[in-house]
């Protein structure tokens, strides 16, 4: 079979540029992959890792022959790259991009290169970490990419698309781009809102020490760290661009918080057992689907600082 495409133009080389570029290096036969990042060290250490075949010092020369162009910047970053590319495509090129919201993305993109193809995409694969050396080959194998075709997307292309991100490891889904946001807005954006809240609160306490919030993190604070350590620039991006389906689901988050509040107000065990009865379907659910660890606390093998841990004199080992 025919590789989907033969040269691709990378902008914006961190996580997911950087991932999606050593992807196809490793996945789409014969595929040519240069890549542009606006910060200079981030392309000279794209150079030293070699994320590309070749690293750009314009996006101009990135994108010249390019017959799959993919934007991975910031989502509040997508029209300037948009508009820095618009004067040296090929004709017949696709565009794509990696944003974590549709609908602004795409009004942004149908601006900046009218008459061009544009399909946006979604990858939901993604970790705290940002950067090329955070790059890996793999981040998208067996993980979601969520396609969101406008209503006249050329029908080859928009195959060759689905094609070349099955190549990468992923599976397509396609739907509108309003239809995205909102569940994108429940699954990914309100998650890193509250953990980002949990965080600032801890951190803001003051009969609580900073050093207990640290110690006894295992408690479930910890998982909430690791999300809140995501990157600034790219998630005050994303609540900017998604603000109205992220303000709909937290209003529904914020009475759902006050009927809970309320039960265990009134001393009512029972609608508390039931909520977290029907939550704990949801995460057989998702292990059952594939996308999580089935192991205790995520598979982790850090319990304590070596494993074991000593109580009354006893060595107890590490779950295993
Ligand atoms: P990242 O690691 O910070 O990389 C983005 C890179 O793009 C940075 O080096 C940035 O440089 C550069 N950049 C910014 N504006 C540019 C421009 N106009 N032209 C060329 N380069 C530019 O971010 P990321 O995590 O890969 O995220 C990239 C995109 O993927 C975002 O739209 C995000 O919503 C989406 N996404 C992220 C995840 C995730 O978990 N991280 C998951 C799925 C989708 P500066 O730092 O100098 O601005």
């Amino acid at each position: 079979m025919n590789p989907p495409f033969c040269r691709m133009a990378v902008i914006g080389l961190g996580l997911l540029g950087g991932s999606v570029a050593l992807a196809a290096r490793a996945c789409v036969p014969g595929i040519m992959t240069s890549g542009f990042d606006s910060d200079p060290a981030v392309r000279a250490r794209a150079r030293e890792i070699g994320l590309a075949d070749h690293i750009a010092e314009t996006a101009l020369e990135a994108v010249a022959g390019a017959d799959l162009v993919v934007l991975c910047v910031p989502v509040g970053a997508m029209l300037a790259a948009g508009q820095a590319i618009a004067s040296g495509l090929a004709a017949g090129v696709v565009v794509t991009d990696v944003g974590s919201s549709k609908a602004a993305v795409a009004r942004a993109l149908a601006e900046a290169l009218p008459g061009v193809c544009v399909i946006p995409s979604h990858p939901v694969a993604g970790t705290e970490q940002s950067g090329p050396d955070a790059a890996f080959a793999t981040l998208l194998r067996g993980r979601w990419c969520i396609v969101t075709p406008p209503a006249d997307a050329d029908a080859e292309k928009l195959a060759r698309l689905i094609s070349f991100w099955e190549a990468l490891g992923a599976r397509c889904e396609t739907m509108d781009a309003e239809h995205h946001d909102r569940v994108l807005a429940i699954t990914s954006h309100l998650p890193h809102l509250i953990a980002y809240t949990i965080v600032g609160t801890a951190s803001d306490l003051e009969a609580v020490t900073q050093s207990e919030v640290i110690k006894y993190s295992a408690g479930g604070f910890r998982d909430f760290t690791r999300i809140a350590a995501s990157d600034p620039t790219m998630w005050r991006d994303v609540f900017l661009s998604n603000r109205e389906a992220v303000l709909e689901m937290l209003q529904r988050f914020t009475e759902d918080l006050t009927e809970l509040q309320k039960a265990i107000r009134k001393g009512d065990g029972d609608a508390l057992f039931d909520t977290f009865t029907r939550t704990r379907a949801v995460r057989r659910s998702i292990i059952e689907m594939g996308q999580d660890d089935a192991r205790p606390d995520f598979g982790r093998s850090d319990h304590g600082d070596a494993g074991a841990i000593t109580i009354a004199g006893t060595a107890i080992p590490p779950r295993p």
